[in-house]
């Protein structure tokens, strides 16, 4: 904090607890779905640092889905955090002797907690029994609607999973421990889940939704991936016209497929690179290097701005993956140095990259040999070159995030949108119907 004084403090605390994990205190935990507590839903990877059946109590009572991070020994204004559970971390979230839940750092209090309230919408099921949380998750404090619709990847297998990806991995844990989590979520139970979020969600607190899951890359119950990830989207917007903003992670695809993807409704497109150096993308992303390239990855983005609008496709990276041993750079200049290419190949067409911070899961490769993730020195600098890069393009933080600024951001799995200006971006903004 003393070192960037121009970095908000509340960014440098939020990135190393996203690198780092937090170690929870039992007192902090939720009590399920029974609780006053909105628990982590796992929405698509574990993002925790110990395997599920290492967690002790947390695997039994979940941790709650984010933090609320305020006041403290930083005066921090409120930073809503992400929870990734490492029961060897030096943060510790713990009820003190009154009662109230504090952040602590080496055992020195840092932080006062707040946890999310459990929405009224998590205390009703489907017809068929199963959860609004595993069917449709919110996260960012609400905001966003997650729906991993295809909870397994075709890319499969040392030779083509990501290497920090652990979908397929958390897929397993989460069946081997008996818990609930479908595969191939049916469209008629996403209708059913967003049919209790519209009808509880009162204030309004969810503005978009995102499709994702696995790449396709053969077919899923017959289709190919944008008919597939497609045919909810059609379905949502033929239910709720225009109620939230739609958002789709998927490969970056051949601009037709990408034009049936706008037709289908959704808004804003991710078509992750990952990780921009040349090297380091083949080595961490084979399964996309092998079935599409990197060179055609990148012209497809391109591509597929001239279909949504520059500002509506946001690719993400992988903050951090680029400096993992062995393959990874050795130097936090080589590494921000890259990553700020890349920033400024996109930028420079009008694209806004964004990026969540790596979660060493000990079960991908550059988890188990990185347990402690890149340097937080790197993170931090990383914030600093994107909010530049911005400045240098002209552009402003990227649409269906919320508004920005510490205080204000609710993005939870990095602090890219606490580091930058407070820039209120509407829903209408978003949203040009
Ligand atoms: S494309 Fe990579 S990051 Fe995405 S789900 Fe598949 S293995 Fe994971």
């Amino acid at each position: 904090m003393e070192r960037f004084p121009h970095v908000p403090r509340e960014a440098v605390l939020k990135e190393d607890l996203l690198r780092t994990g937090m170690a929870f205190d039992d007192s902090a935990l939720s009590d399920n779905l029974d609780g006053e507590v909105k628990p982590k839903s796992y929405f698509i990877f574990s993002f925790d640092q110990k395997p599920l059946a290492e967690l002790g109590e947390a695997a039994r009572r979940r941790p709650p889905e984010e933090l609320a991070l305020t006041g403290g020994a930083y005066g921090l204004r409120r930073t809503i955090v992400s929870v990734r559970v490492n029961p060897s971390s030096p943060y510790r979230v713990a009820r003190g002797e009154d009662g109230a839940l504090g952040l602590s750092l080496d055992g020195r209090s840092i932080a006062d907690v707040g946890l999310p309230p459990m929405p009224e919408y998590y205390r009703h099921a489907l017809a068929n029994g199963k959860t609004v949380m595993e069917t449709a998750p919110t996260i960012q404090w609400g905001y966003l609607i997650y729906l991993t619709v295809l909870r397994l990847c075709q890319y499969f297998g040392a030779k083509e999973e990501c290497g920090f990806c652990d979908i397929n991995h958390n897929w397993r844990q989460h069946k081997r421990e008996g818990r609930p989590y479908t595969g191939v979520k049916p469209v008629a139970d996403v209708l059913e889940a967003l049919d209790l979020i519209d009808r509880f969600d009162t204030e309004g607190t969810s503005k978009a939704y995102t499709l994702t899951g696995g790449s396709v890359t053969s077919t899923v119950d017959g289709l190919q991936e944008a008919d597939f990830y497609g045919r909810y989207a059609q379905a949502i917007e033929e239910r709720f016209p225009g109620r939230w903003i739609g958002k789709v992670v998927a490969q970056a695809l051949p601009r037709a497929e990408v034009q049936r993807y706008k037709d289908y409704g959704i808004t804003i497109y991710h078509p992750n690179y990952e990780v921009w150096d040349k090297r380091l993308f083949e080595l961490i992303s084979p399964g996309k290097q092998r079935y599409v390239g990197r060179e055609e990855w990148h012209r497809r983005i391109l591509d597929a701005a001239e279909v949504f609008g520059p500002r509506f496709v946001i690719p993400n990276f992988v903050a951090g993956v680029e400096m993992a041993k062995p393959f990874g750079f050795a130097t936090i200049d080589e590494a921000i140095a890259s990553t700020t290419e890349g920033l400024d190949h996109f930028m420079s067409h009008g694209v806004t990259p964004r990026f969540t911070t790596w979660c060493p899961e000990p079960t991908t490769p550059l988890g188990r040999d990185n347990p402690d993730g890149a340097p937080l020195e790197y993170h931090i600098r990383l914030l600093e070159a994107y909010r530049e890069a911005l400045r240098r393009h002209g552009l402003r933080p990227p649409p269906g995030y919320g508004v920005a600024g510490a205080g204000n951001a609710v993005f939870s799995v990095s602090s890219f949108m606490d580091t930058l200006d407070s820039d209120e971006v509407t829903v209408e903004e978003a949203v040009p119907r």
